[in-house]
């Protein structure tokens, strides 16, 4: 197909051909028996690709901010304390978030590239009473990555929740919400679940489910109250019709079909696939003389790379070329540093193929702006270095 563009922004993404169809069902009535099947199987698979065997699915129409938002507005109450361990764009957010509800919110920034420590965390973890904290598992302003378990752990040690923002890593790094005690787990339906815009996803541990039951005032945001959807939830889990707001029940439909994708393939393996395609594509983008944003690779997302541009290359003229190439990749987030460098995402479907054709126009891009390398260079090492 000449002019056919590749999505390679983190999210949308490139989505299965099975997955689209699915949505051009007849839209069929939420009660029909045939839907609360299908949203019941959702709510089931959910559980098994968060690992989460007694967790509380949620799926909502709205997007991934409208899951953080719930999660807030349920388990803060006016006057408690949180703390939003940022990485990037949507800790800031978060706090936003949080302080919408009454927080009162302490953010830890990492600066570019890096994580917070530990111990700048446990130390405020040591000075304030915390409800909650927050943390995002890869930022997808700078592609960063955290690591889950130790701050997990932490959390677990002082008592408080945890919310994991998981929108850009849920079903393409590793989660293993119970096993690890997370009490939140939040993603949307266009990252690397693989399904179009328009989903709120989250499972919640019952400890939050708890804290939310013994809350003292009434959640502020009627929307987001889970007294409405929770009974939902539990009705389609037990394959019964129930209303609260219509369910956009075609995104439904394909959620289902993309939640038997990725358990087919099973989600140890999903994990691992975007591991080999991202150390690949990582060590391609070094062998180029390019430099991605995490500080190293033990810090880096296998779901996205933000890649600076060589100095001598004025980003706008970078896009247009790739575009040209018909690959479209994403520019910078990060308010800062937003003008000097580039995303690309590699989550979901995207193969080993779609990886080789935009590094072949990163190295045409990178060519024709006069940038000194080695033609070819990029794509021998990925191939050198991926193995399915
Ligand atoms: C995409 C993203 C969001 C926001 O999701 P929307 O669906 O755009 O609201 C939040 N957090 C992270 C980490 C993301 O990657």
């Amino acid at each position: 197909m000449k002019h056919r563009k590749l999505l390679m922004i983190p999210g949308p993404i490139e989505f299965e051909p099975q997955v689209l169809r699915a949505m051009s069902v007849q839209t069929p009535s939420h009660v029909a028996s045939n839907f609360i099947e299908v949203f019941g199987n959702c709510l089931d698979m959910m559980k098994e690709v968060w690992l989460a065997p007694s967790g509380q699915p949620f799926i909502v129409s709205g997007s991934g901010t409208l899951a953080m938002d719930m999660a807030a507005a349920n388990l803060i109450e006016n006057g408690d304390n949180a703390l939003v361990i940022s990485t990037g764009y949507f800790g800031n957010r978060f706090k936003d978030i949080l302080d919408r509800y009454g927080a009162n919110t302490t953010i830890l920034t990492a600066n570019i590239g890096d994580n917070v420590a530990l111990e700048a965390i446990e130390k405020e973890l040591k000075n304030k009473d915390y409800k909650l904290l927050t943390f995002t598992h890869v930022d997808i302003s700078t592609g960063v990555f955290v690591d889950p378990k130790s701050i997990v752990s932490l959390a677990k040690k002082y008592n408080i929740l945890s919310v994991l923002d998981g929108v850009c890593s849920v079903a393409g790094e590793e989660i293993r919400q119970e096993d690890w005690g997370i009490d939140v787990v939040l993603t949307a339906s266009q990252k690397a679940i693989g399904v179009p815009p328009g989903l709120a996803l989250l499972v919640a541990s019952k400890k939050a489910i708890n804290v939310w039951k013994n809350r003292k005032t009434q959640v502020s945001n009627y929307y987001a109250d889970w007294k409405n959807w929770l009974p939902i939830m539990k009705a389609y889990q037990e394959r019964r019709p129930s209303y609260f707001g219509t369910p956009p029940v075609n995104l439904i439909v394909a959620l289902e079909k993309s939640l038997k994708i990725i358990l087919k393939e099973g989600i140890e393996k999903r994990v691992e696939k975007h591991q080999k395609l991202a150390s690949a594509f990582r060590l391609a983008i070094e062998a180029l003389g390019l430099t991605i944003l995490p500080n190293n690779t033990a810090k880096a997302a296998n779901t996205l790379t933000a890649i600076y541009y060589p100095k001598e290359i004025d980003g706008s003229k970078f896009s247009a070329s790739m575009l040209n190439n018909d690959i479209i990749i994403a520019g910078g987030l990060h308010p800062e540093i937003k003008n000097n460098y580039f995303r690309v995402g590699h989550m979901g479907a995207i193969s080993a193929n779609d990886i080789i054709a935009t590094l072949s126009a990163i190295e045409r891009t990178l060519g024709k702006l006069g940038y000194i390398f080695k033609l070819g260079e990029g794509l021998k090492v990925f191939q050198n270095n991926f193995s399915e």
